[in-house]
């Protein structure tokens, strides 16, 4: 059904212990392609007892884990980021037809979550402790860094692959092994991840993929002791309730949670590079990523150029099945998700907005619809307050630089911030101001392996990626040694 060059990267079992395994009852979850509805296959329906087990076969095979040396781990992971990268084209396949993605955006993200495989190959290296000034003249002080112990992950249907492999990739690097919960609706993906983990030689117990019952899942996952750190991607409710849920054991936690991004124009800014970069934040995958653009905030002197253009942008997108060529924007993962994004849209229109260009579903129907922009917004509207998560961009407008950053930082959530300007004092104080953790100046594209991410405010606690991605992952030990 699907023509995969190598069909056995699709897999329909779970992935426990080193063996690709069913649910003990046989229950099983529908997967399906929401471009057109079509049935992809299922995958197990696993609960706690399973994922006790799990967690279990993890803890069995952390010895011999973390006793490896960093450059033994570095190596098994440079070769699973080969393989990620040598059957790119089928990975992407994967992620299109259970996610929607157009398949050039779907590849995109097979490099991104290869990266990060790659990048901790090389920092799992680096881990370094330090040895402190001793106030005693017969004792010495030395900090070390060690893997904190059998990590569980729990990811999103929006990056079905890099969201795991920015988890994975620091827990493994650093010595600990991982389970991880892909989302219901794009597990595919992560059970072709452990396919090519299993081929690089990852060992048995060491990258766990269990699907199935979110809450019985989750629930063994933040309640089990084993279990040293949760590392969960989604939205903040849940986020919140994980949280709630760790406290009983003291976990220690990663949340990557909602976001509500502003994306400011200032009068001085590029107004076609000001366009291309709200094009890239908002509508790449459909605007379902947290860190979106969600609010546009345009001054008074450029709203109407900029909303001219940004309609002449938006009408050369494609909309389309994303495993066609030339699409540019392909379904919304799910009906829930177009009905949200058609009551923020009758919302706004019901308080005076104005839609410029799109506004309704598709007429290709499933999770298809038009990319939208809407003029006259305001902070009264659910558009200011929710995330949208859909091809909806908002334009408000506004004034003065105060007030610009006031409207901003009115949400609960810090993720992504954006603005265009090229006055050097303007972007030193703008970007200082937002109350967020991570500011995009002058571009809408800021994510890499690199770099740190992750939000203030009720966004989120820890980074991923970059050089500080590695410490959620480990734990510090200080040796004080004496007799000297
Ligand atoms: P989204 O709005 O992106 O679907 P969710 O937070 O609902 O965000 O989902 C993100 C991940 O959290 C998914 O893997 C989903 O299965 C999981 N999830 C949802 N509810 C729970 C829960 N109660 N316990 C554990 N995991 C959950």
């Amino acid at each position: 059904m699907i023509a995969l060059k190598d069909p056995s990267l699709l897999r329909h079992q779970c992935y426990i212990n080193g063996a690709w395994v069913d649910a003990p009852d046989g229950a099983t979850l529908a997967v399906h392609n929401p471009a057109n509805g079509a049935a992809l296959g299922t995958v197990p329906y696993m609960g706690a007892a399973d994922t006790a087990a799990a967690i279990s076969a993890a803890n069995a095979a952390w010895p011999a884990w973390r006793k490896k040396t960093a450059k033994e781990r570095s190596a098994l992971l440079r070769k699973w980021n080969d393989l990620m990268l040598e059957n790119a084209d089928d990975l992407a396949l994967i992620m299109t037809v259970e996610q929607g993605k157009p398949l050039a955006e779907a590849k995109g993200e097979i490099g991104y979550a290869a990266s990060f495989i790659e990048w901790f190959a090389e920092e799992g290296k680096r881990v370094a402790g330090e040895t402190l000034q001793s106030p005693w003249p017969d004792r010495r002080l030395v900090v070390t860094k060690e893997p904190i112990g059998v990590c569980a992950a729990i990811t999103p249907w929006n990056f079905p692959s890099a969201m795991i492999t920015r988890k994975v990739g620091p827990a493994l690097a650093a010595g600990c092994p991982i389970v991880v919960k892909p989302a219901e609706l794009t597990p595919y993906s992560a059970l072709a991840l452990a396919v090519l983990a299993e081929r690089a030689g990852i060992p048995a117990g060491v990258f766990n993929v269990i699907t199935g019952d979110a809450r019985a899942i989750g629930g063994e996952m933040t309640s089990n002791p084993v279990v040293r750190k949760l590392s969960f991607t989604g939205s903040t409710a849940v986020g919140r309730l994980l949280m709630q849920q760790c406290a009983p054991t003291i976990k220690k936690l990663s949340l990557e949670l909602g976001g509500n991004a502003p994306f400011i124009v200032f009068d001085d800014a590029d107004l076609d590079a000001a366009v291309e970069g709200a094009i890239a934040s908002k509508y790449r995958n459909a605007g379902q990523t947290c860190v979106c653009a969600n609010r546009l905030y345009v001054q008074d002197g450029v709203y109407e150029a900029f909303a001219a253009k940004l309609v002449a942008a938006v009408a050369k997108l494609k909309v389309g099945n994303g495993a066609e060529a030339g699409v540019t924007q392909g379904p919304l993962i799910e009906e829930k998700a177009v009905v949200k994004v058609e009551q923020h849209i009758a919302d706004a229109v019901a308080k005076g907005g104005k839609v410029l260009t799109g506004g309704a579903r598709h007429a290709l129907g499933h999770g298809f619809f038009q990319p939208t922009i809407i003029a006259d917004v305001n902070s009264d509207m659910l558009v200011a307050t929710e995330e949208t998560f859909g091809p909806l961009a908002p334009l408000f407008r506004f004034h003065k630089d105060e007030e610009v950053l006031a409207m901003a930082n009115n949400t609960e959530f810090g993720l992504a911030a954006y603005f265009y300007s090229r006055d050097i004092g303007r972007i030193w104080r703008v970007a200082e101001g937002l109350e967020s953790g991570m500011v995009g100046v002058n571009t809408g594209l800021i994510s890499n392996e690199i770099a740190p991410f992750g939000g203030v405010k009720q966004s989120g606690l820890g980074r991923e990626g970059s050089t500080y991605g590695m410490d959620d992952y480990l734990v510090i030990k200080y040796i004080c040694m004496g007799g000297i």
